[in-house]
């Protein structure tokens, strides 16, 4: 399999550190509000990895921290505790947010078939984690103390930036705009490893330590945590874009001045999904959740399809048109899955396999879900029996996670009880979405029909066809399809 490094920023075979088992770590949600689905762009995409790992046979173990303490509103050690943030906006306490919001996170993961991490680790679990690395960073001159905190000393690398697509005063930007610096810090990328000065009166949760009653910084958790699960070296390390600098930028500064040697073999990035005015944030208030797309009639299976009609690796826009589309494409593709007979012959393995390779090239080729589900509209046009097809898709959807087979065989019932209950005249909308004025001139037609008014009934026909719209007649009914 071929992955996208963004540290090396190359394509790159992928080879296990251990063959045995492969460590796969998430930068898991600040739970102090609902996840946006921007947000779980990069969980889908992260979880088709995990299952693609899996398909092509690795045993994988993936671990998934939960942010309920330390991340201040800017991710360069400003602003205010995002939990906290949280807990006053609800009336709440930090660790009622926490659990409200993971709950949350997870029933959102569910509707999107999101399978959860092995391992999922709330970040206040692992303080001694941190205490002993931040220690033995202290011990060797890679940490100060300064002004009540800890702090990381980037001077002290060869290379500090690894992931610098950008130039550094290009990353620094943005990051901190209209923030002030922290006289504090020795060098301006230097970060907080340990707060013990806490600019907020009523910091809820804190821990005795060496250098004083405080809290973590936001990035020693996703090396506490990894290394308390997978050990010194991670397989690949995944996070959205937005992750890369500071936060992984940080991580790896940490855990490779604390272990003495590289930490993550492959970093997977996933791009933004952005609205038409721009990025979608959690801290603007306003955002897209994925209650407002079942609010608003969407299956949210229909938006992890969307998700996985790009890249991982190009930003995505979002558009309630774009969604109507990819929702639209979703109900045909379960209409034309629930058509095909599940006893119609036996599996033919030949073409299974030469199926499945195409399927494998798509993903082999840094996770290209697009072209994934290109090889699932190849096993639609196949020439081979029902039955063959639908254990490719069943076997494809392993990774994919659309839940092609259970929604079909759903539609495959409703129409059956359809058929039975009406016992008089069906119309099957093919598309998967019904639509009355359609429906009214069919059953003009049928019955111009009744009263032997062929040339009436034809007109009907000739009109909707005229109209984009094919009516196909079938024992007690008709079904319609665009065309
Ligand atoms: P957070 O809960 O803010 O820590 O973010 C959780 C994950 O979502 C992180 O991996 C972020 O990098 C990622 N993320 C944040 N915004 C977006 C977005 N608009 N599109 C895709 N991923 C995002
Ligand atoms: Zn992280």
């Amino acid at each position: 399999m071929i992955l996208y490094n963004s540290a090396s920023r190359k394509r790159e075979e992928f080879v296990p550190h251990n063959p045995e088992l492969v460590s796969m770590y998430t930068c898991g949600p600040t739970v102090y509000h609902f996840a946006h689905i921007g947000n779980l762009r990069s969980y889908i995409m992260e979880d088709v990895l995990e299952k693609y790992l899996r398909y092509i046979g690795y045993s994988v173990k993936r671990v998934m921290n939960i942010t309920d303490v330390g991340h201040l509103t800017s991710d360069a050690d400003e602003g205010e505790d995002k939990m906290l943030k949280g807990a006053k906006r609800e009336h709440k306490s930090v660790m009622e947010i926490a659990k409200y919001y993971t709950d949350a996170f997870f029933s959102d993961c569910n509707k999107l078939n999101i399978k959860r991490p092995d391992v999922v680790e709330p970040a206040t679990n692992c303080i001694e984690d941190y205490i002993r690395i931040i220690t033995k960073l202290l011990d060797t001159g890679y940490a100060y103390l300064a002004g009540g905190n800890v702090y990381f000393d980037t001077s002290k690398l060869d290379r500090y930036y690894v992931f610098n697509d950008f130039n550094e005063d290009d990353l620094a930007v943005g990051v901190r705009e209209g923030v002030e610096e922290d006289v504090n810090k020795r060098n301006k990328n230097d970060f907080v490893l340990w707060f013990t000065k806490s600019k907020f009166e009523d910091q809820a949760l804190k821990w005795d330590s060496p250098w004083g009653t405080g809290y973590p910084g936001w990035h020693i958790e996703c090396s506490g945590i990894s290394m308390k699960h997978l050990g010194e070296y991670i397989d690949i390390h995944c996070g959205g874009i937005d992750n890369a600098f500071p936060h992984h930028t940080n991580e790896i500064a940490q855990s490779e001045a604390y272990l003495g040697h590289k930490w993550v073999k492959y970093w997977m990035h996933v791009l933004h999904l952005n609205t038409t005015d721009g990025k979608m944030s959690k801290s603007k208030g306003e955002f897209l959740t994925v209650s407002l797309l079942e609010e608003k009639g969407y299956d949210p299976v229909a938006y992890r399809f969307f998700c996985l009609q790009s890249h991982y690796r190009k930003s995505l826009v979002f558009t309630w048109e774009n969604l109507d589309n990819a929702q639209l494409a979703y109900n045909k593709l379960i209409a034309k899955i629930a058509a095909l007979k599940p006893d119609d012959g036996e599996v033919d393995r030949t073409v299974y396999e030469t199926l499945k390779q195409k399927f494998m090239a798509g993903l082999d080729n840094d996770l290209n879900t697009s072209l994934g589900i290109t090889a699932l509209y190849d096993v639609l046009k196949a020439k081979t029996n029902d039955a063959t097809k639908l254990f490719c898709i069943g076997d494809f959807d392993q990774v994919l996670s659309l839940s092609l087979l259970e929604k079909a065989a759903a539609k495959r019932e409703e129409l059956k009880k359809q058929a039975v209950t009406a016992g008089e005249f069906t119309i099957i909308a093919e598309d998967g979405t019904p639509d009355a004025e359609i429906e009214a001139k069919i059953y003009a037609r049928r019955d111009a029909k009744k009263a032997k008014n062929f040339a009436l009934a034809d007109q009907i026909r000739d009109e909707l066809k005229a109209a984009g719209i094919e009516v196909t007649d079938i024992p007690n009914g008709a079904k319609w399809k665009h065309i």
